[in-house]
């Protein structure tokens, strides 16, 4: 996929590896080769490591849900509100993130089952513009968190996102707001907020959503933050400490509650919404017809 060609990872950068694409993968955590195949079977966590490879929305709904999961708002798109142009246009971008993902843009929300318990799931494709928040992500997540609202379901949503989507100027800006008060509607509702952040979680979606979970999980070693460490240590002229903007620094640091390892993440999270009140079923019914929903 996309994003196992061009690791941002010094060791790759230093010694490119000749072996044919797509077939084995050098871990930049400890240089060994490994086969694709072994990688997605192991949820795309190095055997010998412990490194967290990126993983696609799909992949990251199937490692956490039980079974099939019900997409909502798949058709959702952008329509390029500005016209924009940089060095190619914003349609073209839309286009070749189409074609690198399936989606029509960089998140994917559902309903599904984490260990039996309903949840309303949203996950982010980094290969879609970088995962990049723009008008339809902001959309998608606020109509998934008013129908966990409806239907009585907590929300778990997990961020691999560059940020706030430039292309869509102040309007991608404007999601953060509309996304943080969605959430705040569904903490006044009484339901539970999980969200897990990935490599990378950065920009607009860090100092919204991504923060804001009634629990914040990180995976291990995710860059996380809101500037680049470059732009930070120009504004403040301060050499930054070693690990900064990582999650362990950041555990420490008070930032996040849990770090966990992806092949823990399923049963942690499971665990958490039941300490939260989450119920195994959900409501039998489905709540979408109007009238009185007696719950
Ligand atoms: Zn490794």
């Amino acid at each position: 996929m996309v994003w196992f060609k061009k690791p941002r990872t010094p060791i790759e950068t230093a010694q490119p590896s000749r072996v044919p694409e797509g077939l084995w993968i050098k871990c930049p955590g400890c240089a060994k080769l490994l086969y694709n195949k072994d990688l997605a079977a192991s949820l795309r966590v190095c055997a010998a490591c412990g490194h967290h490879f990126r993983m696609s929305a799909v992949e990251r709904l199937r490692s956490l849900l039980d079974g099939p999961w019900e997409e909502h708002d798949a058709g959702l798109s952008s329509t390029d509100p500005l016209g924009f142009h940089d060095t190619k246009p914003y349609r073209d971008r839309l286009r070749s993130g189409e074609l690198a993902t399936g989606l029509k843009d960089a998140i994917i929300t559902a309903t599904g089952r984490i260990d039996r318990i309903e949840t309303v799931v949203g996950a982010m494709e980094y290969g879609f513009i970088g995962g990049s928040m723009g008008v339809v992500v902001g959309e998608k997540l606020a109509r998934a968190i008013e129908r966990a609202i409806e239907r009585r379901l907590p929300v778990v949503i997990v961020s691999c996102s560059g940020g706030a989507r430039m292309m869509e100027g102040t309007l991608s800006l404007m999601q953060m707001a509309k996304v943080s008060a969605a959430l705040a509607r569904l903490d006044r509702a009484g339901l539970p907020f999980v969200s897990v952040l990935t490599d990378p979680t950065t920009g607009g979606v860090t100092a919204s959503f991504a923060m804001l979970g009634d629990l914040n999980i990180a995976e291990p070693r995710a860059l996380i933050g809101f500037a680049g460490p470059r732009v930070i240590e120009q504004t403040i002229r301060q050499k930054l400490p070693e690990g900064f903007q990582r999650s362990e620094f950041l555990l420490e640091h008070g930032m996040l509650d849990l770090v966990v390892d992806r092949r823990q993440l399923k049963p942690t999270i499971a665990w958490c919404l039941r300490f939260m009140g989450a119920r195994e079923d959900g409501p039998g019914a489905d709540a979408g017809d109007g009238a009185a929903d007696a719950d």
